[in-house]
């Protein structure tokens, strides 16, 4: 599929109730997730429960106030879009698939977003090594969590 097969002109619309809120059409996104690419930006895809598929991309200003992984602004967008919060499985990259080592691996805070966002995502499977096609769970990344009491007393 290309830019132009996709409806809009890539303009901003006026929103209809009259806030003055903007519209993005979907080719202004496209363009926008392109240009992201080609900054090099790590993009997260997670596969929600239902096997729906999301995306987001690393997000860094130059002040860091908005400074946020790929992983948590794709479980952000998963949840916003569908009012999901459990993944099955994840992938994250910059240039080149996960191969080994840190590469693929969450950081400490996505890690906690992701147990935060639902206690069943200690089973998503998150790839490290594409070639192997080797995943590691977040509970293997992040035991003895320390919200686990704290779900178990809500319930
Ligand atoms: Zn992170």
């Amino acid at each position: 599929m290309e830019l132009r097969d996709l409806p809009g002109d890539g303009k901003a619309q006026p929103r209809a109730d009259g806030r003055g809120a903007r519209r993005v059409q979907p080719v202004e996104l496209l363009k926008n997730a392109r240009e992201l690419f080609r900054r090099d930006r790590v993009a997260a895809i997670p596969e929600a429960d239902n096997g729906e598929i999301y995306t987001g991309f690393c997000i860094e200003a130059c002040s860091g106030v908005m400074n946020l992984c790929a992983e948590r602004v794709a479980g952000l967008n998963m949840y916003m879009q569908s009012g999901q919060t459990k993944v099955r499985r994840m992938i994250a990259f910059r240039d080149r698939p996960p191969c080994g080592k840190g590469s693929g691996m969450p950081c400490g805070a996505c890690r906690e977003f992701f147990y935060q966002l639902n206690e069943e995502n200690e089973d998503m499977e998150i790839l490290v090594d594409y070639a192997k096609r080797e995943t590691v769970t977040l509970r293997e990344l992040l035991p003895k969590w320390w919200g686990a009491e704290r779900y178990e007393q809500a319930r």
